[in-house]
């Protein structure tokens, strides 16, 4: 349970007025975006966590879902109880996995990434998608090489083995990797 002077704490950094009826929870968020708050004995939990414990008592060890999917809201009206099994398929639907991304946002990605300058990691952070995703989806257009039409790739070809542009710039014009664009110049097309 959570001890009054923490329960204090918690009340006072409470922000009530949204239009969504979301009580956000205005201390400091973690990496992932929940609010966190320190309890005594339990180190840094969760605000939605201790939003239940306080507003609706005991959780018998489940897990406090959201309904309205912000992640900092302590509404207890905008929480569940979940079991493990729950809580994994709310993860999975709010995490912004390749199939939620939406094409243009796939292309942004690629583009920025052959843009050069920026890392897989740091996309996958502005994005709020993980580093191995932005692999997938940066690498994928790079098997995609398949994926560019036949015209494009003699374009892209006869770009690069024309030597005049840096293979980064061709690659950005077609939205595709560097790589991408090397292994089109040594393919036949
Ligand atoms: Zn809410």
């Amino acid at each position: 349970m959570i001890d009054a002077a923490t329960e204090s704490r918690f009340l006072d950094r409470i922000h009530y007025t949204t239009p969504s009826g979301c009580w956000l929870w205005t201390g400091t968020p973690s990496k992932d975006g929940y609010g966190l708050i320190s309890v005594p004995g339990r180190g840094m939990v969760g605000a939605h966590i201790v939003a239940w414990e306080v507003f609706e008592g005991d959780r018998d060890g489940l897990f406090v879902c959201h309904t309205c999917d912000v992640r900092t809201c302590v509404n207890p009206h905008h929480l569940f109880l979940g079991t493990p099994a729950d809580n994994a398929a709310d993860m999975q639907r709010k995490r912004r996995g390749t199939n939620s991304l939406t094409v243009d946002e796939e292309a942004e990605i690629v583009r920025l990434y052959a843009g050069g300058g920026v890392s897989m990691q740091e996309l996958g952070e502005r994005f709020g998608i993980s580093k191995s995703l932005v692999c997938k989806i940066v690498g994928g257009v790079g098997t995609g090489a398949k994926r560019l039409p036949v015209t494009q790739r003699a374009e892209v070809q006869a770009l690069a083995r024309a030597g005049e542009l840096p293979q980064s710039a061709i690659g950005a014009r077609f939205g595709i990797t560097q790589s991408a664009v090397s292994r089109i110049a040594n393919a036949e097309v």
